[in-house]
This record gives C-alpha cells, structure tokens and sequence, in this order.
C-alpha cells in the first residue's frame, strides 16, 4: 500500500496551508490574463517558481480537432477619457474594464457611438462585469453599472492598446512520476484575468497539491495541467491523443475557495471509480456536499468526456458555476475565497486521491470463520481512531476481502471511511491475514 497522503497533509499545518494558498492568489490576482498572451505566461512562470513545470507552445494557426490556436493577445493599456481628459474607464485600475481579446482601437465616440460597446450589471450597480470576445474580433469596455450611468453627453476617446498578432498558445504541466505510468489528471483553467474563485482558488489549491505530492511514494504518476479554457484542453488533448488513456483518474478543479458546500460533477462515465472516490471523500469530509450528475456543459471535463476520449475526468467546485450572483464579475475577488475554503478543498482531494492510490482487492487467509484476533493482539486499539471503529473495520475487512469487494467497495458498503479501511487492511496484511489478490484493476474492467 502506498502511505497515507492525508495524513502525511494532517500533520501539516492546514490553517497556515490555506494562508499560503490565499497570499499566492493575491499574488497572481493583478496579472491580466486570458487563453493566450503574456498574462498567462507571467502566471506560469510564477507556478513554476513553486512545483516543476513543463510549459508547451502551440502555434498560431494550428488546427487542433475542429478548432484552430487564435491569434496572441496582448494588452498594454485602454481607458475612455471624457473631453477634460479624465479617464472615466481605466483599465489600469481593473483588468476587467476591457473585454478580453479586444482588438486595438483609437477613436473618439459620442455617448451613442460607445454605448453598444459598453457592458454592465444593472442588477449589481457596483460590480464589474467579466467579458471575453476570443473567437469574434470586437472590443468592447466593461464598467459597473453606476460608472454606466454617470456618463453624460459628450465626445469620449477611447483607446485600446492591445495587440491580436500571430503567436503561441501555452499551456503548463507539472508531472509527478510514480511506480505506475498510469495517471491521475489535474486540470485546472488559467486563462481568467482577475477573478479569485473561477480561476484562482483551482490553480493555488493545485500548485499546493503538487508540492504536497513531489518526491513521494506513489502508486500513479500525476499530470497537473493548467491550461488556457476549452482551446488549451483542446490543443492538449490533440497532442497527447494515443497517449490520453493513460488517464485512469482525472478531475477539473475550479471555484473551490468560497464559502458554499462542495459539488462534485460526475464524469460521463458515471461510475468511474474517480466518481465513487470523490462521492466516498465527500461523505466523510464533514462539509455540505452534493454529487451532480455529468452533463456536456461545464468547464474542461466537456473535452476531457467528449465521446472521442470518454476520460474518467470528473469536476469538483464548491459553487457551482454561473450559480453564484459573484461568478464573472469583480465581485469574485480576494475576499469572496477564504484560507480555510481552500485548505479544506486541498484536503478533499487529497482525501480522494488517498482512495485511489490505496483502493485494491484483497484476500481473506482464513476464510473459514472469524480468524481469531485476540491471540494476534489485533483485538485492541493501535491508539488511531475510536476501538469499536478499528475493530469493526477489521471484521469489515476480513468479511469481505474475498477479491470480488475492494477496498472502496467496503468502505461504502460499512459506511466507513476508507482511511479506517486502509489502514485495516494495512494491519492484517502485516499479520498475514489478508494477501493481495490478483486481478484486473476496477478501472480497467469499466473500458
Ligand atoms: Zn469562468
């Protein structure tokens, strides 16, 4: 068995975990990113100062499956000054006044000729709304609804210092080894400017789960990969096609660090044993959670379960996307994601990742009646959990380790958590109890 995860994380400092994670978004909040452009690479760059990281360049103009690697964007400046030379809109006071990938603009504007390009919330006067024109050249400013109203008669400038120029699309992975080629998949977006939850709280609880997992003992080898929304998937995928099913396990990591309970999206598969390992962990985590089914509407895990790959990639959030009144707009910043939300997430996944790593088959050396446990001193506490809880798993074990239940089966089937399993098996197996049975894996028999 491959050492507890989790507790290597418990006898961390959690709080100060989440602090870290909460100063490293800080960090990475101002930069101005989008799918392509220097904002993405400063972030990688940034990453990579913390876990190893491999970043790939993806031409413009390649065609990757039905899409092709848009023009570079970049952006130096853009603001809406009023004819006192005033900056009304300014870019440089929030990244989200200028709609992501506008093309280059210098014009002056009455009030009627700028407002189809202006966009905001009436619903939320104060906040700034998130907009994006990657696959149609257009520009466009983004103000909150009170700076809207504000505007009076009058000629505006405008200025769009961008750039739309051939270039690269990036995209960053951090690649784990472990004893087996097979693979746990990461993936988490990049390419949001500065928004915290959808964005940020994925990739700092990520870059801390890579950390966590450099240099350790492990039964899978893991791929962080951080990559710009829908065409980084895209272009990865397209260049890792024979190699993709190496995926055994992946997830989509986003909107973990606000206040709401955890959902957890299934893949397409549905059963796969990364759905019944997260659904497993959410049970025990002892937060509100909810496990949604698959649907082809969401974040990455729509390329990584489109019908052609079919990978057993599901999504965990805390809010849901788009459920949220902050999502999209600059009302999720800093303060909508909390320390604590975030080491709690981290200890979620790696609570999942615990399963994964440990879940076999196992067979009972005394099947014919109850081994007797008292003379091998195994009818005692080791001093972990509860008594009753490492007694009872110990008879769960035994019971059902006939190498058709694995250890995930069991710990649904007794209710409880695999860690108590674990750790169970680990003690019988020392005692000779239980040997490990060969057979195919659970995540092979389901392809
Ligand atoms: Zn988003």
């Amino acid at each position: 068995m491959s050492p507890s995860l989790l507790k290597v994380l418990d006898g961390e400092n959690l709080a100060g975990l989440g602090e870290r994670m909460h100063r490293f978004a800080a960090e990475l909040y101002p930069i101005c990113r989008s799918i392509t452009g220097a904002g993405i690479r400063q972030t990688l760059a940034m990453i990579g100062e913390r876990i190893s990281l491999e970043v790939s360049e993806v031409p413009t103009g390649t065609a990757v499956f039905d899409w092709t690697i848009p023009k570079e964007w970049n952006i130096r400046d853009a603001y809406i000054k009023d004819s006192h030379g005033q900056r009304v809109v300014d870019f440089k006071r929030h990244n989200l006044h200028v709609v992501n990938y506008s093309k280059p603009v210098r014009a002056t504007l009455s009030l009627r000729e700028l407002q189809p390009h202006l966009h905001s919330l009436a619903d939320h006067p104060d906040w700034i709304p998130y907009r994006t024109s990657y696959y149609r050249e257009d520009w466009g400013f983004c103000l909150s609804h009170k700076q809207m109203l504000a505007l009076e008669e009058d000629q505006y400038e405008v200025c769009i210092d961008s750039s739309l120029e051939a270039g690269n699309l990036v995209y960053g992975e951090c690649y784990i080894p472990g004893r087996s080629k097979e693979e746990i998949l990461i993936s988490c977006h990049v390419c949001h400017p500065s928004l915290a939850n959808d964005n940020l709280s994925g990739l700092t609880v990520a870059t801390s789960m890579a950390e966590l997992l450099s240099g350790r003992y492990l039964r899978y080898s893991y791929r962080f990969l951080l990559v710009p929304g829908t065409i980084g998937a895209i272009a990865w995928l397209a260049r890792n096609r024979e190699t993709a099913d190496r995926v055994r396990h992946g997830l989509v990591l986003t909107c973990v660090g606000d206040a709401g309970g955890f959902h957890y999206k299934k893949s397409r598969r549905g059963d796969a044993e990364v759905d019944r390992a997260f659904a497993h962990a959410l049970l025990h985590c002892g937060e509100p959670s909810e496990v949604l089914e698959f649907s082809p509407y969401g974040y990455d895990e729509r390329q990584y379960c489109s019908p052609g790959f079919n990978l057993p990639v599901g999504c965990l959030m805390r809010s849901v996307w788009g459920t949220f009144p902050e999502y999209h707009t600059s009302a999720d910043n800093l303060g909508f994601i909390h320390p604590d939300q975030l080491s709690r997430s981290l200890r979620l996944c790696v609570s999942a990742c615990d399963v994964l790593e440990n879940n076999r088959y196992y067979l009972n050396q005394n099947p014919c009646c109850e081994p007797q446990l008292g003379k091998r001193n195994l009818y005692r506490s080791t001093g972990g959990e509860s008594i009753d809880l490492e007694i009872n798993a110990r008879l769960w074990v035994l019971n059902l380790s006939d190498g058709e239940h694995s250890l995930l089966n069991i710990a649904e089937r007794s209710g409880l958590p695999f860690s108590a399993i674990g750790d169970a098996a680990q003690l019988l197996l020392e005692n000779g109890l239980l040997a490990e049975a060969q057979r195919v894996p659970e995540h092979a028999k389901q392809e």
